[in-house]
């Protein structure tokens, strides 16, 4: 019967309803003290100059590995952190965990001046009216210059507290720690704050890179994201590459950097560490125009 089938469909559709709704807010309590309990850290992504194919820097992007749920992807857990507000002290350990990082490299030769390791805030930390003069303090007290270290953040949440997130960054720009829009594009973009915020990378977002060999209208607005940056004083770092061609057509666009699971997936760091040691760089070809179709 139609109707009673009809029934069964919302019945069942509430029960999954209500088992997602308990699984997030199991991961949300489970989030608190994760990485007092020793179950988060930081894997690192390289990023490659296109035009010298060198490492100029690392992504440090969390990793939880729950003693019974096992990974738990941040695309996840990170929201959820958002929501509860837990994400301002884990955000604290990943700042934290990423300067002891620096410090680490530093000793061992690793960083010089023109490799950063860039950290992902949220917006809710940016915002904070003291996130830059702690920031500041913490890179002081441990000796680090602040070119050391990099920000992303997304634009969405920014605008929330525009008048907060105007006066942090101001104050990041001026001790010259380099800001960066994530995800840049996939939010409510606006040609106003990227004017006026002083930013100085835009990250293209993966979602114009996938398709890049056979869709004509990404290679343009790929074009144009990295005009929009660069009229704006920016330089423009792409994410989500995964194959030569990608990479190829970017440098030819002028694009600056590139990261992605074809040069390195994002690695715990004595793995990085190796792989920036194995690096070769490769010599690149001039001409994209055979790789396309479409
Ligand atoms: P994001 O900052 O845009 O980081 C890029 C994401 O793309 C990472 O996912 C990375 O592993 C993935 N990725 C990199 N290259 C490729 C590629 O070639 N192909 C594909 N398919 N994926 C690639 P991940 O590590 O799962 O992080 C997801 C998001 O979670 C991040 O996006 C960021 O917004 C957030 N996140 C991660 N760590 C932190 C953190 O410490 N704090 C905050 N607030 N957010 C974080
Ligand atoms: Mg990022
Ligand atoms: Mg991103
Ligand atoms: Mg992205």
């Amino acid at each position: 019967l139609p109707h009673r089938g009809g029934n069964l469909r919302i019945q069942r559709y509430q029960e999954t309803l209500e088992v997602q709704q308990r699984h997030r807010l199991n991961l949300q309590q489970a989030i608190r003290g994760a990485p007092q309990r020793g179950e988060m850290s930081l894997a690192f992504q390289p990023k490659i100059s296109l035009a010298t194919q060198q490492i100029i820097g690392a992504e440090a992007l969390l990793r939880w590995h729950h003693p019974e749920l096992g990974h738990i992807s941040p695309a996840d857990f990170i929201p959820l952190a958002e929501a509860s507000g837990d994400i301002l002290a884990i955000g604290e350990w990943v700042l934290e965990e990423t300067m002891q990082q620096i410090v680490t490299w530093r000793k061992q030769g690793l960083l010089n001046e023109h490799f950063h390791i860039a950290v992902n805030v949220a917006a809710r930390q940016l915002t904070r009216k003291d996130f830059a003069q702690k920031l500041l303090d913490r890179l002081a007290a441990y000796d680090i210059p602040e070119r050391f270290l990099a920000l992303e953040v997304t634009e969405s949440g920014l605008m929330s507290d525009m008048q907060n997130a105007r006066v942090q960054l101001a104050q990041l720009a001026r001790m010259n720690v380099a800001v960066a829009i994530d995800d840049f594009g996939t939010g409510h973009s606006s040609l106003a704050y990227v004017k006026t915020l002083p930013f100085s990378t835009l990250k293209i977002d993966r979602a114009f890179v996938m398709d890049l060999e056979k869709n004509a209208v990404d290679r343009q607005l790929a074009v144009m994201i990295t005009q929009l940056a660069h009229a704006v004083g920016c330089d423009v770092v792409a994410e989500g590459i995964e194959t030569a061609s990608q990479a190829a057509y970017l440098r030819s666009i002028g694009c600056e950097a590139a990261q992605g699971f074809y040069y390195a997936r994002p690695l715990p760091a004595d793995d990085f560490v190796a792989w920036c040691n194995n690096w070769a760089p490769q010599p690149m070809p001039l001409t994209t125009r055979s790789l396309f179709n479409g």
